[in-house]
């Protein structure tokens, strides 16, 4: 029996179980895909919002902020990348004007630095903005990072750590019996004393399972284009239009691998799962000309959506439930659930600290980085080339990314076990050509690598067999 068992390994579910790796007991925590942060949390915006514009009082303003102040150090814990780009925020209209008026009270309550700028100083500091936009805020402390490697970072120093995870575990009942939770897997059950609900758009049905009716989720769809990373990049910084009921509205955003993100539109959706681009897109190019000058549509290297699991309540859904005794709501975690998260994560700890009483753990492992050589000087290249060739061995010509870089993810703990895996972790088909060369010898190396045959390797969206069928040809 686990102490505590996390259904869900997006953000929340990921940094909670690394946040609860650092107690003496037993926790594990399980996702119905192959692997983690597949949800909401592997299409999204990216940043890490400075909290200036939830609305005063709720639990997403509360957790935005805190979680904004403890990115940069969670990332520094975890090795992973996050840079501070800052944003603006830019009106049109006299009318929208007034609406960051509202903007500026809330960074004034809630301590936020800001700077209010006018049209001419905002487009000598940003030249590609339109030359309609009259007014904006500059947002300092507004921050990027890349959602998947956050997630992954977490799991692997949980799993070094003693945690368990169990990946394609699909939750389909849940009973509650004699104080402890037995959780179906199909035909698996688990038990645990504490379940905690992180399930994204699912949230709901699993509390359902329970006879919890608190709240119902609708998925809200985004979609976005992604730009080639070029010399002149479009914009350094975020720009968002001002809010609006519908959310933050069309946004341009520098990524960390310096490509840049178009989107997202705001679309309920009646299918949890429908992740498909469609008409979105259309209103994305209309919306984004409204306050960015000179996109190079041209640069288009690819489309995603990712799904809001927007909640009746409007507002994140977090704590204990009133009738079921240890179960905990993670639920309703729409943006700024990202930057939430490390927030939402440790007062959940609390939580669960005030129920079991654990201890601290003594030596607590850290993951070893993974090896980037992207981010090495020639020196240590020639020098990691000389000890192991395989990182001499280019596999993706756009990114530039070796053999050597591949194996390493993929022996790892929470390693890559298909090819999008090997993907969101070291960017073989992230380029331009988008796998157009790599993903066979990805998938021949995956093979290789973990001794299993092609056919029984995933890819992920696009039909393995296809695949397959081109790396067999080649190896002819
Ligand atoms: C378009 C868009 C833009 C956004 N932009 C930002 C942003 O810029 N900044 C920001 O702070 N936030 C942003 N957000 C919000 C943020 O992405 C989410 O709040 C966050 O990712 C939610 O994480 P989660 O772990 O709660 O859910 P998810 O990442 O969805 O994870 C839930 C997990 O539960 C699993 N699951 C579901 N049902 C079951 C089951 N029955 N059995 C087992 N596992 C199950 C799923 O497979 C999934 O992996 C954005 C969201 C979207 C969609």
């Amino acid at each position: 029996m686990y102490d505590v068992l996390i259904i869900g390994a997006g953000v929340s579910g990921s940094l909670l179980a690394h946040t609860l790796s650092k107690l003496d007991f037993s926790v594990c925590l399980l996702d119905k895909e192959s692997d983690v942060a597949c949800g909401a949390s592997s299409a999204n915006s990216a940043i890490i919002h400075s909290g200036h514009d939830p609305k005063e009082g709720s639990l997403k303003a509360h957790y935005n902020l805190l979680g904004n102040r403890m990115y940069k150090d969670l990332c520094d814990e975890l090795q992973t990348a996050y840079r501070q780009v800052g944003a603006f925020v830019v009106t049109t209209s006299k009318e929208e004007e007034g609406r960051l008026e509202e903007l500026i009270a809330n960074c004034i309550r809630r301590e936020i630095p800001y700077e209010v700028l006018d049209g001419d100083e905002l487009r000598r500091r940003e030249k590609n903005l339109s030359d309609n936009v009259t007014k904006g805020i500059s947002l300092p402390t507004t921050g990027i990072v890349t959602p998947w490697e956050v997630c992954i970072a977490a799991v692997e120093e949980f799993l070094l750590n003693g945690g368990e995870v169990l990946l394609d575990h699909e939750v389909t009942a849940i009973e509650k019996k004699d104080g402890r939770f037995l959780v179906h897997c199909h035909d698996e059950v688990l038990e645990t004393k504490i379940l905690v609900d992180a399930a994204g758009v699912y949230a709901d049905k699993i509390a359902g399972m329970l006879g919890v009716q608190r709240y119902s989720i609708t998925p809200r769809k985004g979609e976005y284009y992604i730009l080639d990373h070029t010399k002149e990049k479009l914009v350094d910084t975020i720009i968002y239009p001002v809010p609006s009921d519908k959310g933050k509205g069309v946004l341009a955003v520098p990524t960390i691998h310096e490509n840049i993100l178009l989107g997202p539109d705001s679309e309920f959706v009646p299918d949890k799962d429908s992740v498909a681009t469609d008409e979105g897109l259309d209103y994305v190019r209309r919306e984004i000309a409204k306050t960015v000058k000179n996109i190079p549509m041209g640069n288009i290297i690819h489309t995603f959506a990712g799904l809001r699991p927007t909640p009746d309540t409007h507002d994140f859904v977090i704590g204990e439930d009133e009738e079921v005794e240890n179960f905990i709501h993670v639920g309703g975690i729409e943006s700024p659930g990202l930057t939430a998260s490390p927030a939402i994560a440790e007062d959940v700890k609390k939580i669960i600290v005030e129920k079991l009483h654990p201890s601290e753990k003594k030596e607590y492992i850290r993951r070893r980085k993974p090896v980037i050589m992207r981010e090495m000087s020639e020196e240590e290249k020639a020098e990691l080339v000389k000890k192991d060739p395989d990182f001499g061995k280019l596999i993706c010509r756009c990114e530039k990314i070796t053999l050597g870089e591949i194996k390493d993810v993929i022996h790892r703990p929470c390693g890559a076990k298909d090819v999008r895996g090997v993907k969101r972790r070291c960017r073989p088909g992230m380029g331009r050509c988008q796998g157009g060369f790599c993903e066979v010898e990805v998938l021949k190396i995956l093979s290789r690598e973990l001794n299993v045959p092609m056919e029984e390797i995933s890819l992920h969206g696009k039909g393995t067999r296809i695949l397959v069928e081109e790396a067999k040809e080649e190896l002819l």
